[in-house]
């Protein structure tokens, strides 16, 4: 018999979703304009507290358009952060500019200011910092914060693994000139595919909406003084939206959930050390991880292929840029003096099913099934 498959991550609707595509279908609201983009973007704002909002077609279009109107251009650089989903840095080059990747800091797995500090003494003049909060765990924002400010540099938050954590109790994607979330299939809440750009900046989100819907000068006709976009999310995925957010609060508590039930039924392995949380907030969980101690004979692969074994989804944490081939050539700065800790991130860990459909009999299998690796 075909063993039942757990994933990773994957969507989870509940009723308000089918009841607002429903009212789209209803008034014949298909096309990337419409009122549940409007609702949508007003109760983002509500929710994180980000002043304006722009829905997007993805989250990528959100860090391109964030880009963009910070002028990021053809010989600057942008500092981003390495260990992340190349989704966060593949918009500086779009408009050929050069990132600088900057390594973790064991304590969150973020951004390292003090790696940000070196990055700083070489490249004294970047055009914008893109930060990450990974897997929902907020980066150490005061410290990167103190770092740009200090060096008058905007900051883009790509908090797109991270909506509804907190840092020192306010959302994460409020801190940055610009803020972006996404709502791809595999993220805490999800429209499909989409985005969003949040900013205190009104007028920059106005912009935000110009680009995103080719640029169209006010004219009767069809008048163009800039390359645009087609960026704009969809009625339809606005209505998918406007219903998952009711739903954030519910599934950041079963994200919570899974973390804490892995973290207590490893905790007498001395070699498994779970995805750090940074104390200064609140995370939303999105994803679970784990480290396995380098010293252990025991590796990712072996966890993962055990897994697999039983139809049970895991994936390697993602692959740093300056490992990356196509960024083989982009200055990188670690926080140590040798190797990196984005690197033994990735050699030494693994996510783990976090999909909040999972059953406890399904969670119970995943961690004996990891147990069994151990050898416990
Ligand atoms: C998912 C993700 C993105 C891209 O968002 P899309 O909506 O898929 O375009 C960017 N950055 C990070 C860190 C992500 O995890």
């Amino acid at each position: 018999m075909e063993k039942k498959k757990i994933w990773l991550a994957s969507p989870t609707m509940h009723e308000w979703e089918k009841k607002y595509v429903q009212e789209a279908f209803d008034t014949n609201w298909i096309a990337p304009v419409g009122p549940h983009v409007n609702a949508f973007e007003k109760e983002v704002s509500a929710y994180t507290g980000a002043k304006y909002a722009a829905a997007l077609s993805a989250g990528t279009a959100a860090i391109h358009l964030a880009v963009k109107l910070l002028g990021v251009g053809e010989g600057d650089y942008v500092f981003c952060s390495a260990l992340t989903f190349s989704a966060s840095c593949n918009p500086v080059c779009y408009e050929n500019a050069t990132p600088v990747f900057i390594d973790s800091e064991p304590d969150t797995w973020n951004m390292s200011p003090e790696a940000l500090e070196k990055a700083f003494e070489k490249y004294p003049n970047p055009k914008a910092v893109i930060c990450v909060h990974l897997y929902g765990t907020p980066a150490k924002l005061d410290e990167i914060m103190e770092i740009c400010q200090r060096h008058h540099v905007p900051m883009i938050e790509d908090a797109a693994e991270s909506l509804s954590a907190t840092y020192k109790g306010k959302q994460t994607g409020t801190f940055g000139k610009f803020g972006i979330y996404s709502f791809n299939g595999n993220k805490i809440i999800t429209t499909s595919g989409g985005g969003m750009l949040v900013s205190e900046d009104e007028d920059a989100i106005e912009r935000a909406r110009f680009l995103a819907t080719q640029a169209r000068d006010p004219a009767r006709h069809y008048e163009h003084s800039q390359i645009g976009y087609n960026y704009r999310m969809s009625n339809v995925d606005a209505g998918i939206g406007r219903g998952q957010l009711k739903s954030l609060d519910l599934h950041r508590k079963l994200k919570k959930k899974i973390y804490d039930t892995y973290k207590a039924a490893f905790a007498d392995i001395p070699e498994i050390m779970m995805n750090p949380i940074n104390p200064d907030g609140e995370a939303n969980y999105w994803l679970s991880g784990m480290m396995i101690s380098p010293e252990s004979h025991i590796t990712p692969d072996q966890v993962m292929d055990a897994l697999a074994e039983e139809n049970i989804e895991s994936r390697p944490v993602w692959k740093p840029m300056q490992l990356q081939p196509v960024f083989a050539d982009c200055p990188f700065f670690s926080h140590r003096e040798e190797g990196s800790v984005s690197e033994d991130v990735f050699r030494y860990g693994l996510c783990l099913p976090s999909d909040i459909k999972n059953t406890e009999e399904d969670m119970e299998l995943i961690i004996r099934t990891i147990r069994k690796v151990f050898g416990t």
